[in-house]
């Protein structure tokens, strides 16, 4: 088993990262195919009777773009959490961190106490 795995059926900080950063580059793509049709399009959000739909699928994208950066930066933190032997181990009090809380947030590194 690699130093970086977590305990047995638990996916490792690493896998957590690797699934983060490829969904963070799937909205950045995303968000660069509005951008296109948007140059394409003249900005006519405002003559749309539809309403904004660019705009709405915009804010949509964004809002997962941030949460994805958001797991993107845990994981790389769980990983440095990992890589230093510590996986499963709260960085605040140095207590164990629940398998349960481990299944749920794999790149958890706080106890459910301190977290
Ligand atoms: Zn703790």
């Amino acid at each position: 088993m690699a130093p970086e795995s977590g305990p047995a059926g638990l996916p490792a900080p690493t896998e957590v990262l690797e699934a983060a950063r490829a969904e963070l580059a799937a909205t950045e793509r995303a968000l660069a195919d509005i951008r296109r049709v948007r140059a394409d399009r003249v900005d006519d959000d405002e003559h749309d009777p539809e309403g904004s739909p660019l705009s709405a699928e915009w804010a949509r994208l964004d809002g997962l773009h941030r949460a994805a950066a958001r797991r993107v930066a845990a994981a790389e933190a769980a990983v440095a959490h990992a890589a230093s032997g510590r996986y499963g181990i709260c960085q605040r009090c140095g207590g164990p961190i629940a398998a349960g809380r481990l299944e749920a947030l794999p790149a958890a590194v706080r106890c459910v106490r301190c977290a």
